[in-house]
């Protein structure tokens, strides 16, 4: 099935938001299910659903939904979730979609401190066991290959 991934920008979408709990039986923590619709498909769920919207939104792994709004999906799913935030009134529901749109901020770079000697530098990339070297650091010791 082909989806024109502009058309989708002007059609009359939303989000609907369902709650569950993971185990009916035990008291388990609320969760949360975003599921986008078209309404001008239909006024009912789920006759109107698109897909799932997942909480991230990452190049790497494909989801039903970055298949449908290709490289639109992480502009898509903020304005969806702003328009249901201003629509919505249940301070939970609220909440889940604040911390929902945090989570498709773009992460701020953290500085990470020099192993060598301690200055604070954003680095290129974090190397995970080994120590961290500042450009200067780096070049003392391993002289200026690339
Ligand atoms: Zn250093």
């Amino acid at each position: 099935m082909f989806i024109p991934v502009q058309g989708y920008l002007t059609l009359d979408i939303g989000l609907q938001i369902f709650e569950y709990y993971e185990d009916e039986n035990s008291i388990s923590k609320k969760k949360f299910r975003f599921a986008v619709v078209d309404q001008s498909k239909s006024k009912s769920y789920p006759s109107n659903f698109i897909c799932i919207l997942p909480a991230k939104i990452c190049g790497k792994t494909e989801s039903a939904f970055t298949k449908v709004f290709k490289d639109k999906s992480l502009e898509q799913a903020k304005s969806l979730l702003k328009k249901a935030y201003n629509k919505e009134d249940d301070s939970e529901i609220k909440a889940e979609i604040e911390r929902r749109l945090k989570l498709l901020e773009p992460k701020a770079v953290d500085q990470i401190k020099c192993s060598s000697c301690g200055k604070l530098f954003q680095p290129k990339r974090i190397r995970k066991f080994k120590n961290n070297f500042c450009e200067e650091c780096m070049k003392k010791r391993f002289g200026n290959q690339p």
